[in-house]
């Protein structure tokens, strides 16, 4: 088999082994390229040492991009190539960074630090496939498996266990037993990794995970989200319901589209459901309110998570209103929720409630969609039709209603909330006349 390489990749290659290097391809690049996939990022390893590398391309612009871990970033026609020099990560007492790298002029050695065979090969047109551990077979059979004794691997880097996870997901690979068995045993060790990382790795694979997967996993879910442990055999006696509030939460996810914010949101959609169940006389299980609890938790788990204010906002959003319903609320109702969650978030709304309908008893699904579409229905009608969402939004703002004649003062404000009132319950049209004849009104009857 021949990896077909870019040009400038190929002279970065050329240069070094001219320079009585040996070079290779290596990584993320083999694994894309043997599966037939495009290449992202072309990384190269050589057992030149980083400042030979320097050297060797001299008169290329090369940046000194983490010369401490051996690389540099060398610049050919335009195409930035990290070449690392071939090393051993020494010590891992924190259980995620190496203590000391060490170089080395051994292939070999080098691929054996790398978490999966499917990452551990490297390649070059002159030497071909550099394959210790049987990366290229895995690949071919879809296996994700650690490279070495995986209790140890996870022990020296945690954030190996998602990385498994997401290489598996975005890769449509099985996680071969030995590891996954592993994986189980060494959930622990997560406590040891970042917010921002973990976020970031369940990010990329949300897209991909479907209920049996995440069902399967659930020990790593609830080692990064404590909170939706509660959900796991949190019955749900309901005709509605076939599910138990944990796997119903994987199945919506499964159901929505591949947005990694979405789907977050369809993950924690039920999370208020465990503290807010209540059983009623016939046996039937109710839980009033488990949007608004489960925006709260969701507000605490984004926090500890360290994620933007803006997705904060937009999951505790999406959690505290996922079970309005749009084909049932009054226009006055919907003008507000437009107001106050904007346009992206009601479009997110209705794709997690198609996701929440679809992982519902099925005999409800036709009527629940259809439901659902007309709420969508009504939503792009409002949008078209209307302008006015937010106070804001008024066709008269303040300062127009003083230039109008109105005191300046407290009371603008308060006219201009009632003016609001009146244009979302459609009883005042949002034009400019209208709205300071009605203002005039309303101070002239001194009700403000
Ligand atoms: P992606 O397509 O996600 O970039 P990648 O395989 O290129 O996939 P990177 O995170 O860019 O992944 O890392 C490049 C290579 O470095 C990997 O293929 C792997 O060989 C090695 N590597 C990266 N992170 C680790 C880690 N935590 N432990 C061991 N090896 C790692
Ligand atoms: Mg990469």
């Amino acid at each position: 088999m021949i990896i077909e390489i870019p040009s400038q990749v190929n002279k970065a290659l050329s240069i070094l082994s001219a320079a009585g290097y040996e070079a290779y391809v290596v990584g993320g690049a083999v694994r894309d390229a043997v599966m037939g996939r495009p290449v992202n990022d072309w990384d190269v390893t050589t057992s030149a040492m980083p400042q030979e590398t320097e050297a060797a391309f001299e008169g290329f612009k090369v940046i000194e991009t983490g010369i401490k871990h051996g690389t540099v970033t060398v610049i050919i026609d335009s195409c930035h190539i990290e070449i690392t020099t071939f090393r051993i990560d020494g010590g891992y007492s924190d259980n995620r960074h190496p203590d000391y790298v060490e170089f080395t002029d051994d292939i070999t050695l080098d691929l054996s630090r790398r978490d999966f065979t499917c990452n551990a090969v490297a390649y070059s047109p002159e030497k071909g496939f550099k394959d210790p551990f049987g990366g290229v077979e895995d690949i071919k059979n879809g296996v994700i498996r650690c490279v070495g004794e995986p209790d140890i691997r996870f022990h020296e880097d945690g954030l190996r266990i998602l990385r498994a996870l997401r290489f598996s997901r975005t890769l449509g690979f099985d996680i071969d037993a030995g590891t996954a068995q592993s994986i189980h045993r060494c959930v622990h060790l997560l406590s040891n990794i970042s917010s921002e990382r973990i976020m970031a790795e369940l990010l990329r694979m949300i897209p991909y995970c479907g209920m049996d997967f995440l069902d399967e996993y659930s020990d790593v879910i609830f080692e990064i989200i404590p909170e939706l442990k509660s959900e796991k055999g949190c019955a749900q006696n309901h005709e509605r319901h076939i599910y138990d509030v944990w796997l119903h939460s994987c199945r919506a996810v499964e159901a929505s589209p591949a947005d990694a914010e979405i789907r977050l949101a369809a993950l924690l959609h039920d999370i208020g459901k465990p503290s807010c169940k209540s059983t009623d006389e016939n046996g039937v299980d109710h839980f009033y309110s488990h949007g608004k609890a489960g925006a709260a938790i969701t507000a605490d788990i984004m926090n500890r998570l360290k994620t933007s204010g803006r997705l904060k906002r937009k999951i505790v959003n999406l959690i505290e209103y996922h079970d309005f319903l749009p084909e049932k609320i009054s226009d006055k109702t919907f003008r507000k929720y437009i107001g106050i969650l904007g346009e992206e978030t009601i479009r997110a709304l209705f794709a997690i409630r198609e996701a929440d309908i679809r992982a519902q008893n099925p005999a409800f699904l036709e009527e629940g969609l259809r439901a659902n579409e007309e709420g969508m229905r009504r939503f792009e009608e409002i949008l078209s039709r209307e302008n006015c969402f937010k106070i804001s939004d008024l066709a008269a703002k303040g300062g127009e209603l003083i230039a109008a004649g109105l005191p300046q003062g407290p009371a603008i404000g308060k006219i201009h909330l009632a003016l609001f009132d009146e244009v979302i319950s459609g009883t005042l049209p949002n034009e400019k006349e209208a709205l300071i004849n009605r203002a005039k009104e309303l101070y002239e009857n001194g009700d403000y």
